[in-house]
This record gives C-alpha cells, sequence and structure tokens, in this order.
C-alpha cells in the first residue's frame, strides 16, 4: 500500500475469482427471474449454472434486488444473448426480456403458472415451482457431470479422456471458487498432484473421484454403476482382512458386527494352528472345509476334516484349529452369537 494511504492497514488478501465468461459468448445461460423470489432462492440458480458449466443471467427484478450484479442483465435494456441453451427459470416472459433471448436456439421455461407469456415463446415449457425442481435439477445435473468425470476416468489409458477428465476437474473446480489447495485438502492429494490431475499428465485413483464427489455435495452411490459399487465393497472388504504369518481372515459381513450371524473366510497356512491357544465364546460355531485339511480340537476330542466336510458345535467347550494338509486350508467360518 503506498504512502498516500497511510492509516489503512491491509488484513489480508486473495486473488480475485475468475471473471465470468461474457454473456453473449455463453453457450449455456440459466436465467432466473422475480419468480424465485429471495435472495436465498436465486442462489439455488446460481447453483445450477455452475454445476452445468453455464452462466448466470437475470431479468430486471433480481438485479434492482442486488440479488446479482448489473452486468447479468438480460434484455432490451441489458444483454442480447444467443446461446444454444437458455434456461429461464420464475420469469413471466415480458416483451423487455424477451427481445434479448429471442436468438437462443433452445428455450427451456420453468415457471408456476401454465398462462405465464414465456411458454409462447419456449421450446420446452416446465409448469412447476422453481424452489421444488431447482434442488432436483442440481441434484441430477451434479450426478451426470460426475459420470461423465467417472467414465473419462474408466477409459484413462487414453490421454484424449485424461486431458478431458483433467479438464473438467479444473472447470468445476473453478467454477466453485476453489483454489488448487482447497481442493487438494478436500481431495487429500498434494497440489502438485491436483495440477497434474488438470493438466491431463496423470489419473487419479478412484479414492480422488469418491472425494472430490462429497466436497460437491453428491453422494458417489447416486452417480457409481452397479459394478462399480461391487468393487467398491470388494475394497471395503479386504479393508476388514487380517493377516498374521498363519492365518487370515476375511469378513463376509463386514458393517455387521452387532448382527447375531457373522460369517469369515478363514485361511491357516499349511501344518500352522489358527491360534496357539484354545477359545471360547458364547454361542455355536458352524465351519465348512473348502480346501485343505483341519484339525479342530474341541475340548478333549480331536476332529478331522476334510475339504467338502463341515461341522457345527457350542462355541462355548473350548476350541483350536490346525491346518493338517501340506497346503493352506480354506475354510467358511460362520458364528452365532445370541
Ligand atoms: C423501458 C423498460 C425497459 C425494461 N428493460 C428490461 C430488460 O432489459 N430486462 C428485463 O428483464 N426487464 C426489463 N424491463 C422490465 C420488464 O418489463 C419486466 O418487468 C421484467 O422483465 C419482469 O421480470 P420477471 O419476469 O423476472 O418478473 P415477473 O414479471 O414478476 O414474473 C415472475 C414470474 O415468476 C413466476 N413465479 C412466481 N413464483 C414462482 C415459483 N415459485 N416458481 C416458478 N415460477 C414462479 C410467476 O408466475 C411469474 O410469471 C423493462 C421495463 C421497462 C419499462
Amino acid at each position: 500500500i503506498p504512502d498516500i494511504h497511510k492509516g489503512i492497514k491491509l488484513l489480508s488478501n486473495s486473488p480475485r475469482p475468475k471473471e465470468a465468461q461474457r454473456l453473449e459468448d455463453a453457450h449455456t445461460i440459466v436465467v432466473g427471474g422475480a419468480g424465485l423470489g429471495n435472495i436465498d432462492n436465486f442462489s439455488l440458480v446460481r447453483e445450477l449454472s455452475v454445476a452445468m458449466g453455464a452462466e448466470l443471467a437475470a431479468t430486471r427484478p433480481p438485479v434492482l434486488e442486488h440479488w446479482v450484479d448489473e452486468e447479468r442483465l438480460i434484455g432490451q435494456t441489458g444483454k442480447s444473448v444467443r446461446p444454444k441453451l437458455l434456461l429461464s427459470i420464475g420469469t413471466s416472459g415480458a416483451v423487455q426480456y424477451v427481445a434479448g433471448i429471442m436468438e437462443a436456439q433452445t428455450i427451456v421455461a420453468v415457471n408456476r403458472d401454465k398462462n405465464a407469456p414465456i411458454f409462447q415463446i419456449a421450446d420446452i415449457g416446465i409448469i412447476a415451482d422453481a424452489k421444488t425442481i431447482l434442488p432436483r435439477l442440481i441434484d441430477r445435473v451434479s450426478q451426470v457431470t460426475m459420470r461423465k468425470l467417472a467414465d473419462d476416468l474408466g477409459t484413462r489409458e487414453k490421454s484424449d479422456s485424461r486431458n478431458a477428465f483433467g479438464a473438467r476437474v479444473k472447470k468445476l473446480r473453478e467454477a466453485h471458487n476453489w483454489t488448487i489447495e482447497a481442493l487438494s485438502k478436500a481431495t487429500g492429494q498434494s497440489p502438485e498432484f491436483i495440477e497434474k490431475v488438470e493438466k491431463g499428465i496423470t489419473t487419479p485413483p478412484v479414492a480422488f473421484l469418491l472425494r472430490f464427489a462429497r466436497a460437491l455435495k453428491i453422494d458417489p452411490d447416486t452417480f457409481l454403476r452397479r459394478e462399480e459399487k461391487a468393487l467398491i465393497r470388494s475394497l471395503k472388504d479386504q479393508a476388514f482382512m487380517k493377516r498374521t504369518q498363519d492365518y487370515a481372515y476375511q469378513t463376509l459381513s463386514p458393517g455387521e458386527e452387532s448382527h447375531h450371524l457373522r460369517a469369515f473366510m478363514v485361511t491357516i497356512e499349511a501344518k500352522k494352528a489358527h491360534k496357539p491357544l484354545a477359545y471360547k465364546h458364547e454361542g455355536e460355531e458352524f465351519i465348512f472345509v473348502l480346501e485343505g485339511e483341519l484339525k479342530l480340537t474341541l475340548g478333549d476330542k480331536d476332529h478331522r476334516l476334510r475339504s467338502g466336510e463341515s461341522i457345527h458345535f457350542n462355541s462355548d467347550t473350548p476350541h483350536k484349529l490346525k491346518s493338517i494338509s501340506s497346503e493352506a486350508t480354506r475354510c467358511l467360518v460362520v458364528l452365532f452369537t445370541p
């Protein structure tokens, strides 16, 4: 701050948000009108424009109410636009406004009044309350955007799809006015990594996409395909896998620890014991041997179980498992605790 401004203290500085694209050049525009009723509802229109990667615009009343900058005004005293797609939400279709949108290729209008004049010029008319339809539209558009990102990630070997992925991440980040550092924090990746992703130099792990979706407040479940959900489930299962030198077990019923019935896949290395000591627990236990040969010491009795054999016993009795085959023994263990 030069001397001339003595007495002025700089408290903080932050980069100016990226200038919005000129309305006249925009491909997609979302216009909000007086029908939004207040600044909070108007912010939903802003959110939709961000989710769509569109430009935000308004009729005169929202400008007069200072819900949006004057430079976003469309119409006779504002800008004339020619986008491919224009969404007009909560606008009546006054001549002074319509004069500015006549060159739009496709106009989609949302108004709760079926007789609103805007429907006479709209290509698609939706009779609905903006407050109800906007949150649903935002959700749907966000899901489609994330789905597209997931598809780009799926074909990551191709460098052009990697570039498309990076460009989309960058666009979404900028639309939310996030710095690279903010996105790095939200996704748990370094700023350098984010930069490489945006430039298409590297492809991120699926976990990045899931965290990115959460940062955008989208439930990842809603945009993932069934097979992707299955993959994530199997990754989660692995987290439940425990391994020591002698045995490994995998929980087949993760997240259901409080349930009475729990299933495990237990693998005991050749000639090794499951646990050095016998143990007991309230309830019942069922063991089915899938591969190898198992010695079950139940109380003071030994039972030998080969592949395909099973046993059901009262788990109050101290018991101990040992693989007695020359290869690992794999068995399904189901515990019932009352
Ligand atoms: C000389 C002059 C120049 C002008 N220049 C411009 C200009 O450049 N641009 C401009 O925009 N205006 C201009 N105007 C103003 C213009 O005449 C209109 O007043 C203005 O366009 C109306 O804006 P609107 O459609 O948002 O509001 P309104 O006409 O009040 O319409 C609101 C609409 O929202 C609907 N609605 C209400 N609640 C909901 C809801 N919950 N969900 C869905 N729909 C809902 C209503 O049914 C209604 O149709 C000018 C006027 C004059 C006199």
